[in-house]
């Protein structure tokens, strides 16, 4: 017998596809934009305490609306805590503002490209997405976010997968332009050399995401927020698993915030590692796009060849048989000529600059 049908709009969706996740050793992992080093020791330590001794903190549920992390993101950014939402990972945020903002009839906005969880999302909700193209001139355009209608834009900054940021005065702008709510997803905003985390506190209609996956090496534990404007955080609750984060996550993610010299030396370290690999695909001969996040997305090519999608696919072969895993983004022109390359550690941009090289010169 076949299955029962689901809602006609599920039958017809994709399901959004993440980077490879190897689950053994042995890769130079360089593919889903993950922190090279460790996160703070008072993450661990958090959870530590928590299961001193039997473990019994488990027997009870946590802060429905993970206190301790509102709580710690509002001392870092100055921001209401009243006003700010947990999300289990930043994209259960994005998915709890497709569901209270969009819908049939209210379509999401984004750029083309950006994030590709973003349809996924609005196709779950039966939202029809409207694209508006990266502007060439690398300049926001408010007029052309308020002409897609969409009840919601969802604005990568620092985009991904380009690197490119758009300045707070610039986003500040294409707010005032647009009557929909537009959502800054910050998710690599810590290595950028600006941030749009005090536009909630000014504008009724910006929200701002972030994850602690990318910028405090905590991808695993599954902890994001999002900064509200008045009167949106409430809307949020309404949709929202009653306890969308667990107890560890909680008190870990509010630790990793409340560390600013974990963050600030970490940010350094990457900025430093992001200008090595760079610098260093950029003396191969690959065209190399200005990053503010931590990653940069090259072209790879040999001497007196051009950039192609067939070189992108032929180098990503190459390092993967090295064991290097990057990622491709084949479906827009901006992007198919390319490798996203995440920034690793040293040693892990080395390992990538070797191969590099030696796909370069056609050896191996
Ligand atoms: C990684 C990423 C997220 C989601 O991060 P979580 O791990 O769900 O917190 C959101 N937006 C963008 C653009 C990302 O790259």
């Amino acid at each position: 017998m076949p299955r029962p049908p689901a809602n006609p709009h599920i039958e017809n969706l994709r399901a959004y596809v993440p980077g490879e996740q190897p689950q053994g050793g042995g890769w130079v992992k360089l593919n889903t934009n993950e922190h090279p080093f460790p996160p703070s020791p008072r993450a661990a330590e958090a959870i530590r305490r928590l299961l001193e001794g039997d473990a019994a903190r488990l027997r009870l549920y946590p802060s429905p609306d993970a206190a301790p992390l509102r709580e710690a993101a509002a001392r870092l950014h100055g921001h209401p805590a009243a006003d700010i939402v947990a999300g289990n990972g930043s994209d259960d945020l994005l998915n709890l503002l497709i569901r209270a903002f969009a819908g049939p009839g209210r379509p999401v906005g984004m750029l083309d490209p950006s994030y590709s969880l973003y349809p996924v999302l609005a196709g779950a909700q039966g939202a029809e997405v409207v694209r508006a193209p990266f502007p060439v001139d690398g300049r926001l355009d408010g007029r052309a976010l308020a002409a897609t209608g969409a009840a919601v834009f969802f604005l990568t900054n620092p985009n991904a997968p380009l690197g490119h940021a758009f300045g707070p005065a610039e986003v500040e702008a294409a707010a005032a332009a647009f009557s929909g709510l537009l959502v800054v997803d910050e998710a690599y905003a810590a290595f950028a050399d600006a941030d749009c985390a005090a536009l909630p506190s000014r504008l009724p209609n910006v929200a701002v995401t972030r994850t602690l996956s990318k910028s405090h090496a905590l991808a695993g534990l599954r902890a994001g927020y999002a900064l509200c404007p008045p009167g949106v955080a409430d809307v949020l609750h309404r949709v929202r698993d009653s306890y969308n984060l667990d107890l560890l996550a909680q008190h870990a993610a509010a630790a990793a915030l409340d560390d600013r010299g974990w963050l600030d030396d970490a940010c350094r370290r990457v900025r430093a590692s992001r200008a090595r690999l760079a610098e260093g695909l950029g003396a191969l001969g690959w065209a190399v796009r200005p990053s503010q996040a931590n990653f940069v997305l090259a072209a790879p090519c040999r001497p007196g060849e051009p950039r192609s999608p067939a070189a992108s696919e032929s180098a990503f072969a190459f390092l993967r048989s090295r064991r290097i895993l990057v990622r491709r983004f084949p479906g827009h022109p901006l992007t198919a000529d390319g490798l996203r390359v995440s920034v690793g550690a040293p040693a892990e941009v080395e390992a990538m600059l070797a191969a590099a090289a030696d796909w370069t010169a056609g050896r191996g």
